[in-house]
């Protein structure tokens, strides 16, 4: 199988380290070497550990010429363009796949995996790559040392990083330059019991290629559809266990 599309580099600027931050301090946090937190991070309350969110792309119903799904996520998340398509923020990436031997051609949405088995997870330094109890995969901003360990680790490369200042981020996802980040499942969203901003966008497109749903409930319709479309995950080979499951490719 060919895959083509655009697709995110870590910086090759030693500046990108620079910049910002603003390190917190406090409870549960321990300085390992100076600019270097090891962080024990509480679960937040709208984490019971009993759900795994999870994404069921299906790629039958998703079409070449439509990209609701990426401008959702950049419109919510404020990724705006500075005209360097290299390293210009997408946490969204539309792939097109070929399978060689019949030809059939698919159109698949990439975002971060928010794999079970997360290796950006293992390698980052601080604690900043994280992953939340219901399976969602964060980057605390503030605990961010902007090493992109976790950008080399990404078999996805789904984990961006922040190149160029902010100038108005958005209030519900605080981004900063020299930061790595990727999509956060709208958590945000989910938090208030609404759909991540892709899955609503893609509904409003008419195409509903993208379900959104638990994982772990197998009365929910994302599960029932996993096992009856025999969907899979993105380089199972690799087991790191995605959250994100895709129909209608031959992976
Ligand atoms: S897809 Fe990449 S960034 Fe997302 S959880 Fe997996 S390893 Fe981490
Ligand atoms: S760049 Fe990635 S690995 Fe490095 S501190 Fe930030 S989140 Fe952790």
């Amino acid at each position: 199988m060919s895959i083509t599309g655009n697709k995110k580099t870590a910086c090759a600027e030693s500046s990108c380290m620079q910049s910002r931050r603003r390190f917190l301090l406090g409870a549960g946090a321990i300085l390992l070497a100076p600019g270097v937190l090891l962080t024990v991070r509480p679960a937040l309350a709208d984490e019971t550990g009993r759900q795994r969110w999870g994404l069921l792309i299906d790629t039958r119903r998703c079409v070449g010429d439509c990209s609701a799904c990426v401008t959702a996520c950049s419109t919510t998340h404020g990724l705006v363009s500075n005209g360097r398509p290299a390293t210009d923020p997408q946490w969204i990436r539309k792939v097109q796949v070929t399978d060689p031997g019949t030809g059939h051609v698919a159109h698949m949405p990439i975002m971060c995996q928010h794999c079970g088995n997360a290796q950006c997870v293992e390698v980052c330094p601080t604690g900043a790559s994280l992953k939340r109890a219901d399976g969602i995969v964060l980057v605390d901003k503030h605990l961010c040392i902007g090493c992109r360990y976790c950008v080399m680790a990404c078999p996805f490369k789904a984990r961006g990083f922040a190149h160029e200042e902010v100038e108005n981020p958005s209030p519900v996802s605080p981004r900063g330059k020299g930061s790595a980040e990727g999509c956060t499942m709208c958590v945000h969203r989910i938090n208030k019991g609404q759909l991540p901003a892709c899955v609503e966008a893609c509904a409003r497109s008419g195409h509903e290629a993208i379900l959104f749903g638990d994982l772990n409930d197998p009365t929910s319709l994302i599960a029932k559809r996993v096992v009856a479309f025999g969907a899979a995950a993105l380089r199972a080979d690799l087991r790191t266990d995605p959250s994100v499951r895709y129909v209608g490719v031959n992976l």
